[in-house]
């Protein structure tokens, strides 16, 4: 019998991927920091990080390369968790640029820069944040301590003018309020952070999993942090073909100068790639061209992963035809037998988001004739979006004013709701407390 890995279609498939670009020889490797055109074009990884902690290599995807802008939606995140959102946008604008990663442009009468994403911003997010927090704070995302390649931090320093130009132009704006030579020491260390791209699959598998490690299950940010970055990468991260990259792949990701790109499906999974040529923005041929085509062929588009469209409600019975396993006497039976269509039974499968939910409080609003007891079974429900709760919920209390009673059943007791008139943990104890109720209202006793 085949080996049970050999089974699994996923190593096959970025192994394919991997083939058929390992002899695209276009592109440049980046010449401008000494250091990094030492690179072998033809190095080439790709790594897959699932959210529940299993990653996938496909080539050199254990190589060491320096980060580089890789390192800025994280460092972000970082500033974000410690100075809060609004603290930074007003620091840092979220607006693309459409310049290259390197231009001197900032706001004309506060000196802020465009983004984060951009040299400037990050300059600016990195002054923000300590070095020690930002070694620690990457470490946490890629799940081990990260080391720093001190020939191309010195390689960059020594030749980094045009940053220090950039930071001494929002010095003297008055947005840089840090010293230059201090905070470019920090940035050209963070920029010569080693990863791999197996660590840029699990950094971005972090933030898609809403901060989440999926490997070490440390939250290194909180959620609303990961869903902030996976934006301005959406918005800001491909240097200028982002928007020619959200519209052809459709995946928050960042790029770096030394070949690394780093791409996230929310709720999905994190890719890590990393080939040295570059395209004439300075992006990985290879990396781009592995992210257009595993997009494309399953759909990946971030727009195109829809919420689960599937009918969420598996079942709607009453108790007329379905009983709890309490004793019941021949007359309460035939009670149940007569008035059970009071009692509705509604088992509902998969993740609620807004469409799911939207569509059971409908059916549930429009299915209220002669119904006094509503039992929901959310027992086999996975997620529970906040807005599939919010309208639960409201539906719940309103049904209570209605004098409909809604009942909640869920076996690992969640809490998933937290207005029902009652809580149980299995479906018959739901039923037969309903059942209950019912036939103490049709015999009159209390
Ligand atoms: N250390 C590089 C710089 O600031 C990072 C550039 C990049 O990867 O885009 O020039």
């Amino acid at each position: 019998m085949a080996d049970m890995a050999d089974l699994n279609p996923i190593p096959d498939l970025l192994a394919g991927l991997y083939d058929g670009l390992a002899g695209d020889q276009s592109g440049e490797v980046a010449t401008y920091i000494p250091q990094l055109s030492h690179a072998d074009p033809s190095w080439f990884g790709i790594a897959l990080a699932t959210l529940d902690g299993h990653v996938y290599p496909a080539g050199a995807a254990e190589r060491t390369f320096t980060i580089q802008s890789v390192s800025k939606p994280f460092v972000y995140a970082l500033a974000l968790a410690g100075c809060g959102l609004d603290a930074v946008i007003e620091r840092i604008g979220v607006e693309p640029s459409g310049d290259a990663f390197n231009a001197i442009r900032l706001e004309p009468q506060t000196g802020r820069p465009p983004n984060p994403m951009v040299n400037a911003g990050a300059i600016l997010t990195t002054s923000l944040v300590s070095w020690e927090r930002i070694r620690a704070g990457l470490g946490a995302f890629a799940g081990r301590d990260l080391d720093i390649d001190l020939a191309v931090y010195d390689s960059e320093r020594l030749t980094g003018d045009r940053n220090r130009a950039i930071a001494y132009l929002m010095r003297n704006a008055g947005s840089l309020t840090t010293d230059v030579d201090e905070t470019l020491d920090v940035y050209f260390r963070q920029c010569a952070i080693l990863v791999t791209a197996r660590d840029l699959a699990v950094m971005a598998a972090t933030l898609a999993n809403a901060g989440v490690n999926p490997i070490t299950g440390v939250a290194v940010v909180g959620p609303d942090v990961a869903a902030d970055v996976l934006t301005v990468m959406a918005t800001c991260g491909m240097y200028d073909f982002a928007g020619e990259w959200l519209l052809r792949v459709g995946l928050p990701a960042k790029s770096g100068v030394s070949g690394g790109i780093a791409a996230a499906l929310p709720g999905q999974f994190g890719i890590g790639l990393f080939s040295p040529p570059l395209d004439a923005r300075g992006n990985s041929v290879r990396a781009i061209a592995a992210c257009e085509e595993l997009s494309a062929r399953f759909g990946l588009h971030l727009m195109r992963s829809p919420d689960s469209s599937v009918p969420s409600l598996a079942d709607v019975v009453t108790a007329r035809t379905v009983r709890s396993s309490a004793a019941r006497t021949r007359t309460e039976r035939d009670i149940l037998t007569r008035s059970g269509g009071a009692i509705t039974i509604r088992g509902i499968l998969g993740d609620l988001g807004f469409a799911t939910a939207e569509r059971l409080v409908r059916e549930i609003a429009e299915h209220l004739d002669g119904v006094s007891w509503i039992v929901l079974d959310l027992d086999r429900v996975g997620r529970l979006h906040p807005v599939a709760e919010r309208l639960l919920d409201t539906l719940a209390s309103r049904l209570a004013d209605a004098g409909v009673t809604t009942v909640v059943t869920d076996r690992s007791s969640r809490g998933l709701l937290s207005y029902p008139d009652r809580q149980f943990v299995t479906r018959d104890e739901a039923l037969t407390w309903c059942e209950d109720a019912l036939l103490r209202r049709v015999t009159g006793t209390h």
